[in-house]
């Protein structure tokens, strides 16, 4: 569905990019037409976004995930700008859990997406560990960056919620994506933080 909401998006790109060659223009009509068409891209990235929303939760069998892979992997994963931007990610011993490997790279590429972005003037310092607590996994992930309001702290996994300033990119639906996929495993997702004294965002994995 998603999939065709897209299409349009295409067109109206192409066919702009198109009367430019065609009709010869002055330097402001030329730089309408690149509002229209980065317009258009940036409507492309929110739809991605809403797509990887929607379809998570998709009933796929559990299998058994190795967490401290999917950080690495969640880590490396081009595109998130993660390594060009000096951070120094520690992860200590991860636990093997029950779920879908897919999501759970994502789940921790979101969030150490988020402590890259939301540093602050000092390079990203995150770091990665787990500990058993009765029947569940107890997953932190904590940066030393911005950090958030105690006001804001549960409006932040609602889709389309955005703190940051607009020149930030982001579509406001990285966190209600993690929190989603936390819920589809059975688990419970929340932040603790101080602003300007970092974020840790919390989650849980039941252990069978
Ligand atoms: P996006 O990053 O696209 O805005 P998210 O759902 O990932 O969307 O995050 C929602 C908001 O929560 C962000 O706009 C940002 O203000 C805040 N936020 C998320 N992660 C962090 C973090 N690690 N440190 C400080 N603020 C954060």
């Amino acid at each position: 569905m998603v999939h065709d909401l897209r299409e349009p998006l295409r067109t109206i790109s192409a066919f702009t990019e198109l009367l430019v060659q065609r009709i010869p223009m002055g330097e402001e009509d030329k730089e309408i037409a690149e509002f229209i068409v980065n317009g258009a891209a940036r409507m492309t990235v929110l739809l991605d976004d809403l797509l990887a929303f929607s379809s998570v939760g998709a009933h796929e069998a559990p299998q058994r995930v190795d967490l401290q892979r999917a950080v690495v992997a969640a880590y490396g994963k081009p595109g998130q700008a993660i390594k060009g931007s000096g951070a120094k990610l520690t992860i200590a011993q991860m636990p093997t859990v029950w779920g879908n490997e897919g999501q759970l790279v994502r789940l921790f590429q979101n969030l150490i997406g988020n402590a890259v972005k939301y540093c602050g003037p000092e390079p990203p310092i995150i770091f990665v560990c787990a500990a058993l607590k009765g029947a569940a996994w107890v997953i932190q992930v904590r940066d030393c960056g911005l950090g958030i309001a105690a006001e804001n702290q549960e409006r932040v996994f609602t889709p389309f919620i955005r703190l940051a300033n607009r020149d930030v990119p982001g579509t406001g639906l990285g966190l209600a994506v993690c929190k989603k996929i936390v819920e589809g495993m059975g688990g419970t997702m929340w932040v603790e933080s101080q602003l300007g004294a970092g974020s840790t965002f919390f989650f849980t994995i039941p252990v069978e």
